[in-house]
């Protein structure tokens, strides 16, 4: 029996690769499980629920093994809505080879608006070796011959931590805004999971071996609410949005207990290209704390509203005209 149309998985410790031969067209996607951190975002995105939270093991409040991710091969439709969103990213996909995304190719998902960028004239190149070591994913490289800093972008995770090391010759824009707080009389004693599995080292263990909070390097990947032995309680709620005009409900869950936990994370908005679509609003409630799917929806809404149109310099005619 041929293969084609199956998805094949192979899992070592360093990856799993899933691959999916069809007719004229090879899809391939790779989890880097070195960079995955199981954070929030993944099983939250996935519109299959193909992707499953692996969690740390524990032991006297260190991590001992590494929190991940497992996929579902037969669920998995490689639309890459994971890639997109992984905050470090960790996953890649191709098709025939060259990367490719679908579900940006049609038009249903955004870019994240994200960068980091290096000003030459702004550097004390005295800093070179500091900031290169600083760097927690190790993307960045001096350059000798051009005598510059260069970023590997593909897996920059936006921490911002060369923007602080460089006095400002790095600058980086982050994709999500939100908050993070720690609250370290609610943690269990003596742990300093979060720690570990910070990819930021926002939270860190610092030279008294106090856990602590340096949110401006924080991702909100929410990694560190994965870990965490406090759990969220939750509770099932129905939201409502709109696609193309019909009215969509769908089950989430929100947490009860969010000032009992010792670490918390909110996803407020993520900068992103223009899109208009249902999958995109889904998966935004899905991610994101409630605010920010209610503002992009009401953007939308907004663009329809007669009274807003009607408010603009000149409106009033550009309605008048609108209705010949
Ligand atoms: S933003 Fe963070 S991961 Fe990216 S280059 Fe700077 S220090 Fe490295
Ligand atoms: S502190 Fe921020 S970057 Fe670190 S694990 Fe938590 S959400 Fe992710």
């Amino acid at each position: 029996m041929s293969a084609r149309g199956l998805t094949k998985k192979q899992t070592t410790s360093a990856e799993i690769v899933l691959e999916r031969p069809m007719v004229t067209r090879h899809y391939k996607m790779v989890w880097d499980l070195d960079r995955c951190v199981g954070c929030q975002i993944g099983p939250a995105v996935c519109p299959k629920d193909a992707v499953k939270h692996i969690p740390a093991e524990l032991e006297g409040g260190r991590m001992v093994k590494r929190a991940g991710v497992d996929i579902d091969a037969e669920a998995c439709i490689f639309c890459g809505m994971c890639a997109v969103m992984c905050p470090t990213q960790a996953i890649s996909m191709t098709i025939n080879g060259e990367p490719e995304i679908p579900i940006i190719d049609y038009e249903a998902f955004p870019k994240l608006i994200e960068s980091t960028v290096f000003e030459r004239e702004l550097f004390d190149f005295g800093l070179k070796d500091f900031v290169v070591n600083n760097c927690p994913t190790h993307v960045i490289s001096y350059n000798a011959e051009a005598d510059t800093m260069e970023v590997d972008d593909a897996h920059c995770i936006r921490c911002r931590q060369c923007e602080v090391a460089s006095s400002g010759a790095f600058q980086v824009v982050q994709p999500w805004e939100g908050l993070v707080r720690l609250q370290r009389d609610k943690c269990v004693e003596g742990c300093l999971a979060c720690a570990d599995i910070c990819p930021t080292r926002a939270l860190h263990i610092d030279d008294d071996g106090e856990l602590t909070l340096a949110d401006y390097y924080c991702i909100k990947c929410g990694a560190c609410m994965q870990i965490c032995p406090v759990k969220p309680e939750v509770e099932k709620y129905t939201t409502t949005f709109e696609v193309k005009e019909i009215e969509v409900k769908r089950e989430r869950e929100r947490v009860m207990n969010a000032h009992d936990l010792p670490i918390w994370v909110e996803r407020w908005r993520v900068k992103h290209s223009p899109v208009d679509s249902g999958a995109w609003r889904a998966a935004l409630l899905d991610m994101a704390d409630d605010k920010a799917g209610a503002v992009e929806i009401d953007r939308t809404r907004a663009l329809r509203r007669r009274d807003l149109l009607k408010a603009l310099a000149g409106g009033k005619a550009m309605l008048e005209r609108a209705k010949h």
